[in-house]
C-alpha cells in the first residue's frame, strides 16, 4: 500500500509552479494530495464574484457600506433561479400553500407582540484595545469549532493512516488526543449551553475568560463585559414632528404572514393544514458583520408558516424537516456538505428547532432554520391586536389558534452555499488550468453560449440565427471575441453549463460542437436536438420531480 502526504498550499498558483518544480523529485511510493487551504478559497470566492458580475460591495465608489451589498447582472439571475426553486417547490408542489407579498413597514405594535423590540438581542461583546466588538456566543462558538477542528484532523491523518481497516469509532473512544479534546469540547458545550438558557451574560464573559479568547486583532483577553444589543433598525414615518411614529425595518419576513393569517385564510378559503410563503427582504443591524454575504445587514430571506392543528406541530415537524433536506440535496452539491444542527437553546416558545447547515469554506454554517413555534405568534397577536384570531375546524367543530411550523431560509446564505459548493479550481492535462463554477444547471445564470468560430464567413449570422431560436427559453450569450479556448474559460467562470460552436461545417450540414462545462467533452448535434438536450439539464421542472 502507497502511503500518502497531504500538502498544504495557500495558493493555487502555488500549487502550478510546485508542481513544475518538483514533478521530477516526487517519490513514486507515495500518494501526494493537493490541497488548497479554505481561507484563501474563500478569498478568491469574494474576487471572483466580483470580477464576474455576482456580488459587488454596496457604495463602493464611496469606499462601501458595511456588510450591504449589491448583486451584479450574473449574481441577480443565481438569485431569481434560487428564489423560483424555493417558490415553485412550495407554491406549486404543495396544493395548500400559497404565497404572499406584505409590506417592509409595519404597525410597530407587530415587532412588541412578536417579542423583537424586548429581546431582539444579540450578546455583544469589545476588546479594549482593538476597540473591535463581537458576539459573545460566536466568540465560544468559534472556540468550540477549533476544539472540533482538531479532533476531525487527527480522525483524518489516522485514517490516511490506516486506509480501509480502520475503525473511526474505535479510534474516537481510544485515542489519547481525541479523548483529551473531546473531554475540553464537551465541558464547554455544557457551560456555554448554560449560560445561554439562564441569559446569563456574565457566565458568557467568564467563559470567554477561561478560554483564554483574544481579540483576533490585538491578541489581547482585555474584554468588556458582555452586554444586550437589540438589532432592529428603526426610522420615523409621518412628516409632522408630533404625528411621527417610530417603525422600525422588518427584521424577518414571518411577521408579515402572521398578521395577514385572517385574510389569507378566509379569501383562499384555506383549510388546515396549510401554508403560507413568502420572500422579501429583512433588514438586522448585525454586531459582527463579517463574512461576506453571509451575514448582512439588508438581506432577503424566504420564509414559509405552515398551520396545523395543535399536538400535530411534531410530526408536521419531521415532514418539513426530511422535506427541506431533500429540497437542498437535490441540487446535487455534495450530500456531505449538509447537516442538521439541533438547537443547544429553546426559544421559550418553540417545542423543537433545527438548522440546515453546509459546509461553506468557513466551517458548517446555518442556512436554513426549521422550528416549530407552537401557537406563540397568532396567540400573540390576538392578545395584542384585541382581533380573534383563530381557525374553525369542521372535522372537529371547534375554533382554535393554530399551531405553526416555520421553515426560514437566506436567500444570500443560500447563494452563498451553491457559490462554494461549485468553485472549483482544475489542473488540466498540460499544464493549463481553469476556475470553473459547477453551479447546478437549473440555477446558472446563463444556459448556453453560442460562439462562431471566427468572426466571418456567416459563421456569426448562423450563431445569432441559433440564439434568436433558443433566447424565448434560456438566458443565451453570444460570444465572437478572443480564441475560443478564452471564451470557454469565460463561460465556465460565470457556470454556463453548455457552450455551442459554430463553424464552417453547420453551414452544411446544420449541426455544432456542443461542449459540456464539467467534463469538457465535445459533441457534434444537429442545431434542431440543442433545445432538448439543453432543457432537459437545466429545467427547473425536472429538478421539482426529484423533490417529490
Ligand atoms: P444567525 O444565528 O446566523 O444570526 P439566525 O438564527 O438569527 O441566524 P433566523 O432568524 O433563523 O437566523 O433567520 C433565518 C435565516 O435567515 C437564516 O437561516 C439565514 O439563512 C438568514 N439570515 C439571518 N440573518 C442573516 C443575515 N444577517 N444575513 C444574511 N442572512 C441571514
Amino acid at each position: 500500500m502507497s502511503a500518502t502526504k497531504i500538502i498544504f498550499l495557500n495558493d493555487f498558483s502555488l500549487v502550478l509552479s510546485f508542481l513544475i518544480r518538483k514533478i521530477l523529485t516526487l517519490q513514486p511510493e507515495i500518494e501526494y494530495k493537493f490541497m488548497v487551504q479554505q481561507d484563501e478559497i474563500f478569498k478568491k470566492l469574494i474576487s471572483h464574484c466580483k470580477e464576474y458580475g455576482f456580488v459587488f460591495p454596496s457604495s463602493e465608489i464611496y469606499d462601501g457600506l458595511a456588510a450591504v451589498y449589491d448583486y451584479g447582472q450574473n449574481g441577480v439571475e443565481l438569485k431569481n433561479n434560487i428564489k423560483r426553486y424555493w417558490w415553485e417547490s412550495m407554491t406549486l408542489l404543495n396544493e395548500n400553500i400559497v404565497g404572499i407579498d406584505s409590506a417592509i413597514f409595519m404597525h410597530p405594535t407587530i415587532w412588541k407582540a412578536s417579542g423583537h423590540v424586548d429581546a431582539f438581542n444579540d450578546p455583544l461583546i469589545d476588546n479594549k484595545d482593538s476597540k473591535k466588538r463581537y458576539r459573545a456566543d460566536v466568540l465560544i462558538e468559534e472556540q468550540l469549532a477549533k476544539i472540533e477542528e482538531k479532533i476531525n484532523k487527527e480522525i483524518e491523518k489516522a485514517s490516511l493512516r490506516f486506509g480501509a481497516a480502520f475503525d473511526v469509532q474505535q479510534f474516537r473512544t481510544t485515542n489519547p488526543r481525541v479523548l483529551e479534546n473531546q473531554a475540553k469540547y464537551d465541558e464547554l458545550h455544557a457551560r456555554f449551553v448554560k449560560a445561554l438558557n439562564d441569559s446569563d451574560l456574565e457566565a458568557l464573559r467568564q467563559i470567554i475568560l477561561d478560554s483564554k479568547i483574544v481579540c483576533p486583532v490585538s491578541g489581547t483577553a482585555n474584554w468588556t463585559e458582555v452586554r444586550q444589543f437589540n438589532l432592529m433598525f428603526s426610522t420615523e414615518m409621518g412628516s409632522t414632528l408630533e404625528g411621527a411614529m417610530k417603525v422600525y425595518l422588518r427584521p424577518e419576513t414571518a411577521q408579515g404572514i402572521f398578521v395577514n393569517f385572517l385574510n389569507v385564510y378566509k379569501s383562499g378559503r384555506m383549510k388546515i393544514p396549510f401554508g403560507i410563503a413568502q420572500i422579501g427582504k429583512a433588514f438586522r443591524n448585525e454586531i459582527v458583520a463579517r463574512q461576506f454575504i453571509f451575514r448582512m445587514r439588508e438581506f432577503e430571506q424566504m420564509e414559509m408558516q405552515f398551520f396545523v392543528r395543535p399536538g400535530e406541530e411534531l410530526q408536521w415537524f419531521s415532514h418539513w424537516k426530511a422535506l427541506r433536506m431533500k429540497w437542498h440535496k437535490a441540487l446535487g452539491l455534495g450530500d456531505s456538505k449538509y447537516r442538521f444542527h439541533d438547537h443547544d437553546k429553546l426559544a421559550h416558545y418553540a417545542n423543537a428547532a433545527t438548522d440546515i447547515e453546509f459546509e461553506m469554506p468557513f466551517g458548517f454554517k446555518e442556512v436554513e432554520g426549521i422550528h416549530s413555534r407552537t401557537d406563540f405568534d397568532l396567540g400573540s397577536h390576538e392578545q395584542y391586536s384585541g382581533k380573534k384570531i383563530q381557525y374553525f375546524d369542521p372535522e372537529l367543530n371547534q375554533s382554535y389558534v393554530p399551531y405553526v411550523i416555520e421553515t426560514s431560509i437566506g436567500v444570500d446564505r443560500m447563494f452563498l452555499s451553491v457559490l462554494a459548493g461549485s468553485y472549483h479550481e482544475e489542473v488540466l492535462e498540460g499544464g493549463d488550468s481553469r476556475v470553473v463554477l459547477q453551479l447546478p444547471p437549473a440555477l446558472a445564470p446563463v444556459k448556453l453560449a453560442v460562439l462562431p468560430l471566427v468572426k466571418k464567413d456567416g459563421l456569426p449570422e448562423k450563431a445569432r440565427e441559433i440564439v434568436d431560436t433558443l433566447r424565448f427559453g434560456f438566458n443565451c450569450r453570444y460570444d465572437e471575441k478572443d480564441s475560443i479556448g478564452k471564451r470557454y474559460r469565460r463561460q465556465d467562470a460565470i457556470g454556463t453549463p453548455f457552450c455551442v460552436t459554430v463553424d464552417h461545417e453547420t453551414l452544411n450540414d446544420d449541426c455544432v460542437t456542443i461542449r459540456y462545462r464539467d467534463t469538457m467533452q465535445q459533441e457534434r448535434v444537429p442545431v434542431s436536438q440543442l433545445e432538448t438536450i439543453i432543457s432537459d439539464k437545466v429545467s427547473i421542472k425536472n429538478l421539482l420531480k426529484t423533490i417529490i
